[in-house]
């Protein structure tokens, strides 16, 4: 897929728009996998990667998680490892 639909700038996590002008865009965080798509994490989405990882998502992670395609949750231990209802 061509990196496309970067208007919106959703989020990999939630996949809310990020873009400038929305709520989400002051605490984004961006970053550009390997084939030159942008990325972006809101900041909700940076606080619950804290809380579920112990720890602040690399770049790497980013770009990890937006290949998997599945929002957070599933870069680091697979499905079902303690996610809660968020
Ligand atoms: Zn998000």
């Amino acid at each position: 897929m061509v990196a496309g639909g970067d208007h919106l700038e959703e989020c990999i996590g939630c996949g809310r728009h990020t873009q400038s002008g929305t709520a989400l865009f002051a605490d984004r965080r961006s970053t550009r996998g390997d084939d030159g798509t942008v990325i972006h994490l809101c900041g909700d989405c940076n606080e619950r990667a804290i809380s579920q990882y112990g720890r602040r998502l690399t770049e790497r992670d980013m770009v990890q998680i937006a290949a998997r395609g599945a929002g957070l949750g599933f870069a680091v231990g697979g499905p079902g490892a303690g996610a809660g209802p968020l």
